[in-house]
């Protein structure tokens, strides 16, 4: 992190401007918005930088810049034309320990002034640390759209009983699920639709609800959320809502770091496995321990990759749940074979290749393959094994073995979708030894089938 974001209260402190053109009165005009008394010294300042210091009761000084100028200033912003006036005076300011800015030179602040967008009280500011300025616009642009300017209205109501509920609701669980029903809700939109007073009353409604309530009456909830192979991008909005709203969440090795950096900050981490064989909570703790968690009150996020009921033993956690009568969700995921096929151009089924596809798993309980080996000899069905790399050479032989053309084509992706993902291409025959070369690393997927020759065509990630 180059910059450390922090919102200045500028009310009444003075502000130096060095400089007072177009530019300089650019930036007067939101430093005043803040309510700052700015100083401004240059030979030729703005009428509008002078009407604008008048509204604040500031200074204008038509002259050069004096180091003297420094002394009643808690922040300085030089926009001058000339870089060896802007360069004297961010040495002189941070000399003194001055926060400075020096306006489209990066290298002479001490302070960035951010992109914002203002929905006072509520304010969001971008900054690409200087690099990517036009970048941190945009983000702006959609930043406008996504919140409307009534998103201030629906601050200033919170702000206005922000006390009164913090004297009601002693508890921080309750007061944090209060206003998470406020901003999620129907008051919300009737604050959007700006029903001020009707919000109001609707807000003082649920106040005396939640009253009402013991914290450990705060009825707690699981969600079982498929957090998909390992691309942030691919969660679906219902994922991403709610991993925003867990207390708690519990998930396993396949979440990528990516997806993980998505959940609710202030919510706990449990990490509960697991590898192939190192199971770092057995199945039976973690199905108990959404039940406890649950039963605390929490809303209890079990994040998985790929997709809860694919492979992802799901069903048995829920069974638990349902059996103690918790309430729970399953938000299903991009399961590794959607993306892994995606992301390697290698349609899981075509007119010309395949007319169905099975997911099969390449591991058992006691590492033994117990398959109906049978069952797999029709060419036109792709194969797609799951946690198939330790017994990659036993699957492929099988297959040869029990009848499949030891030229049939064959994939293993390595970690789909994310930005190391790898695609090792060869046939039954030869992909085991491909794969050694290789080094290949958990988690990949095998495919297997005539489909899997589209990829060297439609693999537009690799050929980009
Ligand atoms: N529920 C998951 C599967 C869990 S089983 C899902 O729907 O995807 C774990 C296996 O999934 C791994 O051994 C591997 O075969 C596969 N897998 C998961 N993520 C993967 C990825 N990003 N790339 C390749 N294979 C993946």
């Amino acid at each position: 992190m180059d910059f450390m974001p922090f919102f200045f209260d500028l009310k009444n402190r003075t502000c130096l401007f060095v400089g007072g053109g177009a530019i300089a009165t650019r930036k007067a005009r939101l430093i005043s918005k803040a309510g700052a008394r700015i100083i401004v010294v240059a030979p030729y300042i703005t009428d509008e930088m002078q009407l604008l210091v008048k509204e604040c009761h500031g200074e204008c000084h038509f002259r050069k810049f004096e180091e003297a100028d420094l002394e009643c200033a808690m922040l300085v912003i030089c926009a001058t034309d000339d870089s060896e006036v802007n360069k004297h005076v961010s040495q002189v300011a941070q000399a003194q320990k001055l926060p400075v800015n020096v306006v489209d030179s990066p290298d002479l602040c001490s302070i960035i002034t951010p992109a914002i967008v203002d929905r006072s009280p509520l304010m969001i500011a971008i900054t690409s640390g200087g690099e990517a300025p036009v970048l941190a616009r945009q983000i702006r642009s959609k930043l406008e759209v996504m919140f409307p300017s009534s998103y201030g209205t629906l601050a200033k109501i919170a702000s206005k009983f922000r006390h009164i509920v913090k004297n009601k609701l002693t508890s921080g669980e309750q007061r944090l699920r209060f206003w998470q029903s406020v901003f999620e809700g129907p008051i919300a939109e009737k604050a959007f639709s700006g029903k001020i007073s009707d919000a109001e009353k609707s807000i003082h409604a649920l106040l005396e609800s939640y009253q009402n309530l013991e914290t450990n009456e705060l009825s707690g909830e699981v969600y079982l959320v498929g957090g998909g192979p390992g691309d942030p991008d691919l969660l679906t909005f219902k994922a991403l809502r709610l991993m925003q709203q867990a207390d708690i969440v519990l998930y396993d090795r396949l979440v990528s770091d990516a997806v993980l950096n998505l959940v609710r900050r202030d919510a706990e981490r449990v990490y509960v496995g697991k590898r192939r064989d190192d199971h770092a909570v057995p199945q039976q703790n973690i199905n108990q321990l959404l039940v406890d968690y649950a039963q605390q009150g929490l809303r209890v996020l079990r994040l998985k990759g790929g997709d809860p009921f694919i492979f992802g033993r799901g069903g048995e956690e829920i069974e638990l749940l349902a059996e103690n009568n918790v309430p729970f969700q399953v938000v299903p995921g991009i399961t590794a074979a959607s993306g892994c096929s995606a992301y390697s151009g290698i349609p899981l089924t075509h007119r010309d290749h395949a007319q169905s596809v099975r997911f099969v798993t390449g591991h058992t309980k006691d590492g033994k393959l117990d398959l109906d080996w049978q069952s797999f000899l029709d060419s036109r069905q792709t194969l797609v094994f799951y946690m198939g790399l330790v017994n990659l050479d036993e699957i492929c032989r099988e297959l040869i073995t029990c009848g499949r053309d030891e030229n049939t084509p064959a994939a293993l992706i390595e970690k789909g979708t994310t930005p190391d993902q790898r695609v090792v291409v060869g046939s039954l025959s030869t992909l085991s030894d491909k794969v050694k070369n290789e080094a290949v690393r958990a988690p990949t997927l095998l495919v297997i089938g005539s489909v899997v020759s589209l990829n060297s065509q439609l693999n537009w990630y690799k050929n980009k």
